[in-house]
């Protein structure tokens, strides 16, 4: 479980130990690192989140790959919205050709 701060419990099972030790509560701190605030004088790039301070190359390959994702599903939801219109007017064709069918122009 993480709450807002970024902090996992982690249940950790030792099944070697006795059963009364067998399970450890850990908190662990987990973070995406993003949003981070650059300073272009130091060329650092640091977590606003949890301050550490991270390798500007991977904040960017990070940015890079979340780009490429928002596009993908740009794409897919352009995809979809076009499949959406064909199905209308497939059905729109289907109900003229009904009413056609029982004498109703
Ligand atoms: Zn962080």
């Amino acid at each position: 479980m993480t709450d807002a701060d970024g902090n996992t419990t982690v249940i950790e099972a030792d099944f070697s130990r006795p059963s009364e030790s067998r399970f450890t509560l850990r908190r662990t701190h987990f973070c995406r690192h993003l949003p981070c605030e650059i300073d272009e004088n130091a060329r650092t790039v640091t977590c606003t989140l949890c301050g550490a301070v991270l390798d500007p190359f991977a904040v960017l390959v990070q940015i890079a790959v979340g780009q490429r994702t928002v596009r993908n599903y740009e794409r897919e939801a352009a995809a979809l919205v076009e499949k959406i219109n064909g199905l209308k007017a497939e059905v729109k064709r289907a109900k003229a050709a009904k009413r056609r069918a029982e004498g109703n122009p």
